[in-house]
């Protein structure tokens, strides 16, 4: 029987695991992967305290540091996850682990575009985070495939930085809100290329160009690019949770501001909850908070007297 069980492993289940496993419970991580999202990106600049570090490499280092405080990590997708009195039966790869608590830290994927060559130069060019990766097209020609709200953002944050930006559109418009759309087509270097869509990318060992089809001739013609935006959005596979803790209409788990989910025993950080805003170092701090708030819900169960809180005692300099 565990302590704990994070389901997860990216830069959310990690950290939460550093936090569990050094005030020393029991823990087990079950990650599908290691990494989660930060595996799209060979360069995260915005982490404090590191000038530039390859997303595999930061989450790894978390790895390292959750598992030499002894918490174990388990290569596996969770299945199913049961409340039974007073436990929580998980089930992966059709073996079941137990534990009197739960961290959710599933994270999110971002939808694919579908087309060959996509795989291949994923985190080469193609991305999928324009508020992580669009500064990184400086002075570089981009293309933006969706037609959103999140596609127009995407195209807004990368204009300042790149030299051209294409928004590629099966239509002759984009579908998101006005203000977006006018301020969009207001910048010099950002321009619609109506009903067209993307083929094919081709590059070596990085994006160079995109094979793309106009959907009025019928003509295929290729696209130099240095970067592609994917703003599909997102999807999330929650069916193993069986409707346990609640998800506002995003699949996204509803938490308190302890990161405590509707079920008792149940936490959740990182960017499966209903935060605003997505970002590495914000699912590490959210992590942490979960992983205490977790640690001062199983004292507390146990008859103790939970996490003493010092900053309770502030009192106002008169
Ligand atoms: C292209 C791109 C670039 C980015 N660049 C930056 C950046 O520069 N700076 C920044 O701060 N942020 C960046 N981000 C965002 C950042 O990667 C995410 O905010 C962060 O990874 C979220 O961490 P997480 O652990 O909450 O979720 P995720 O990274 O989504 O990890 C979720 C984990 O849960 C696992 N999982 C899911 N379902 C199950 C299951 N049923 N059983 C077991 N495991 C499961 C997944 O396999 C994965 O390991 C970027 C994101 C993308 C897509």
């Amino acid at each position: 029987m565990y302590d704990v069980i994070i389901i997860g492993g990216g830069v959310a289940a990690f950290t939460a695991g550093i936090f569990t496993s050094r005030r020393g419970l029991k823990t087990l991580i079950i990650g599908k992967d290691i990494a989660g999202q930060a595996n799209y990106t060979d360069a995260i600049e915005n982490y404090p305290g590191l000038q530039e570090v390859g997303g595999f490499e930061l989450v790894s280092s978390i790895r390292q540091q959750a598992e030499n405080f002894g918490a174990e990590f388990l290569i596996a997708e969770v299945s199913k996850v049961k409340a039974v009195a007073d436990e929580f039966i998980v089930t992966a790869f059709d073996k079941q682990y137990k534990a009197q608590s739960l961290i959710l830290a599933y994270g999110k994927t971002p939808k694919d575009l579908g087309v060959p060559g996509e795989a291949e130069l994923k985190g080469k060019g193609v991305t999928y985070c324009a508020t992580c990766d669009g500064p990184l097209f400086k002075n570089k020609v981009v293309a933006v495939a969706g037609i959103g709200d999140i596609a127009a953002e995407a195209g807004l944050i990368c204009a300042p930085f790149a030299k051209q930006v294409f928004i590629l559109s099966k239509t002759d418009r984009l579908i998101c809100h006005p203000a977006l759309n006018k301020a969009l087509f207001r910048k010099k270097n950002v321009k619609l290329l109506p009903f067209v869509q993307i083929q094919q990318l081709i590059g070596e060992g990085k994006l160079e160009k995109m094979q793309i089809l106009d959907l009025k001739s019928g003509h295929q013609m290729e696209l130099d690019v240095d970067g592609l935006l994917v703003e599909l959005g997102y999807v999330v596979d929650s069916n193993f949770l069986q409707n346990i803790v609640k998800l506002d209409e995003q699949e996204q788990i509803i938490v308190n501001a302890d990161q405590a989910t509707s079920y008792s025993g149940i936490f959740a950080c990182g960017d499966a909850i209903n935060s605003s805003y997505k970002q590495a170092v914000i699912s590490a701090g959210n992590a942490a908070t979960a992983a205490l708030a977790c640690y001062d819900w199983l004292m507390r169960r146990q008859g103790g007297i939970g996490l003493t809180s010092d900053w309770n005692q502030i009192k106002r300099l008169k």
